[in-house]
């Protein structure tokens, strides 16, 4: 007999007041028994219709038939065929928007929590699997991934599994990208990615980390260097500026950079080499994730006010609903429908304040939301310490300007076939936020699903004299 209850098995999390003064992990997890309950709430729809909003294709239905009947190592084989990072996707994949927004039960209720369940499954199978898989047979075939974030390790892994010697060149030392420099440890356990840049290892994947290419290597050298194809997953991190006066004052931090600082480099440690000045009135200036991660860690660093400044409604905010409410309940201001105009310093060049107007919504623009429209008379000083700049993000430019052949378009990012993910460069594929701009997990994973099965097609038909004999 299905659960018919409407409502998901809600998902225990730290008290607000406690997990905003530390960075352990927001959501708890699911019990075994919870996640039996949530799963019996699933109809196993014969048409499936939450398969066509996973961009994975996760046979969601029989996985959680499994979760239902107690199976979960049986749940995680049937995850793991299309996914290589379920226990990451678990926590931060916009359900909402995906999976989750085709399921049945939505119509009248609340869906299937299905994320929920995948993190449960992922989780599970994660504390009670020590065996690391199998290093494949090796054909003798090289080739290079550039960036372990998502996409890369994702294409890495599944040309690892068919037998070629893959090597990953790292920008950072530390390899996961957006996971582990972006993403802050409360909302995903770093330890839980570098438990799959393990299993990767042992598959035999080189991590080469420190090297950032187009300057210590260039895409050409690695093709003299006997790497027959190459992907470039390298994202899209380098930062968008407002262009309004003040923004190179001490204290205003771009969000990529103010993340990496906290989650890479660790700067709320005591001694830390890259430490964050101390704020006390902190504003985060834009609407989406990126905004919801640095506001929270403004506030789990101690300062006394933060403060989300947005130029649209809430309505319109690009943030998941769920880092919204997390956000909220720590105690983040909202202060929406206005927009910084000017950062003012003090005779030391620090932040004291940050000019703003107030905003309101006019006709709908391009990307279809109401276009902000400044309020006659409206500016005010919002007193403040620090500013994070959370406007976007777009390619670095360093790949392309060093790398003849290869096509970008206008917003800098690779041109690719989009069934392949060939570039306009013989022997390179690109994929993730380096293509589509700034994204998400899920699809950066599936773009580096599809350039390996691309590069092993195309590497089968360059056959080497040498592979020949
Ligand atoms: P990245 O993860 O950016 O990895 C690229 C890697 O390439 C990096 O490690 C970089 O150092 C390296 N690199 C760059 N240039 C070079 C070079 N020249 N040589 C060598 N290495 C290089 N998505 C979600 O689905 N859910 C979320 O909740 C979510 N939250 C986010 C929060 C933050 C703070 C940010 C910044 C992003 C978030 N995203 C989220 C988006 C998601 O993380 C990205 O879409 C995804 O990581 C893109 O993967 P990628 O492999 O294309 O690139
Ligand atoms: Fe849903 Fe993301 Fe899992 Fe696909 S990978 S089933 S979209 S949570
Ligand atoms: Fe289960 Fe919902 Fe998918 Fe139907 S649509 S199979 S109820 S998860």
């Amino acid at each position: 007999m299905p659960n018919m209850s409407l409502k998901k098995n809600e998902m225990p999390v730290q008290a607000p007041e406690i997990r905003c003064h530390n960075f352990e992990e927001v959501a708890l997890g699911y019990t075994k028994e919870q996640a039996i309950d949530e799963a019996a709430r699933c109809l196993n729809c014969k048409n499936k219709p939450c398969i066509s909003g996973c961009p994975v294709a996760i046979d969601i239905p029989a996985f959680i038939e499994k979760v239902k009947e107690g199976q979960f190592e049986e749940a995680y084989g049937i995850l793991n065929r299309s996914s290589s990072l379920p226990a990451v996707c678990g926590r931060v994949c916009p359900q909402e928007t995906q999976c989750e927004s085709r399921c049945v039960r939505g119509i009248k209720g609340e869906p299937v929590a299905i994320g929920r369940l995948e993190r449960f499954v992922a989780d599970w199978h994660n504390a009670h699997t020590e065996n690391a898989p199998e290093k494949p047979d090796s054909n003798g075939r090289r080739v290079a991934v550039i960036g372990a974030g998502p996409s890369g390790l994702t294409c890495a892994g599944d040309l690892a599994k068919l037998g070629y010697e893959v090597t990953v060149f790292e920008a950072l030392h530390l390899a996961g990208g957006v996971l582990v420099y972006g993403i802050p440890e409360f909302r995903l356990p770093k330890a839980i990615v570098q438990k799959e840049i393990d299993n990767l290892t042992a598959l035999g994947v080189t991590m080469n980390t420190n090297m950032v290419i187009g300057k210590t290597l260039s895409v050409d050298e690695l093709f003299e260097d006997g790497f027959e194809a190459v992907f470039i997953g390298s994202g899209a991190g380098l930062p968008r500026f407002m262009g309004i006066p003040g923004e190179n004052l001490k204290g205003v931090y771009s969000a990529n950079e103010f993340l990496t600082r906290v989650n890479l480099m660790k700067a709320y440690r005591e001694g830390s080499a890259t430490p964050i000045q101390e704020a006390k009135r902190v504003a985060v200036v834009g609407g989406g994730n990126v905004a919801m991660d640095a506001a929270r860690c403004a506030k789990r660093l101690g300062a006394d006010e933060v403060s989300i400044v947005y130029r649209r409604s809430e309505e319109e905010m690009p943030a998941r609903l769920e880092e919204v409410e997390h956000a909220k309940e720590e105690g983040i201001l909202f202060r929406v429908l206005t927009n910084p105009v000017e950062i003012l310093g003090n005779e030391e060049k620090f932040v004291a304040g940050m000019r703003c107007v107030e905003m309101e919504l006019g006709e709908p623009d391009e990307s279809g939301r109401r276009s902000p429209i400044v309020k006659e008379g409206s500016e005010f000083v919002l007193d403040v310490d620090c500013v994070v700049m959370s406007i976007g993000t777009s390619p670095n430019p360093l790949i392309r300007n060093t790398t003849q052949g290869l096509e970008v378009n206008r917003r800098g990012c690779f041109v690719v076939e989009e069934e392949t993910g060939r570039t306009s460069r013989e022997g390179v594929y690109a994929g993730g936020d380096a293509v589509t701009g700034a994204a998400t997990v899920i699809l950066a994973m599936g773009a580096g699903k599809t350039a390996a099965k691309s590069i092993h097609k195309y590497l089968e038909s360059v056959c080497t004299t040498e592979n020949a004999i």
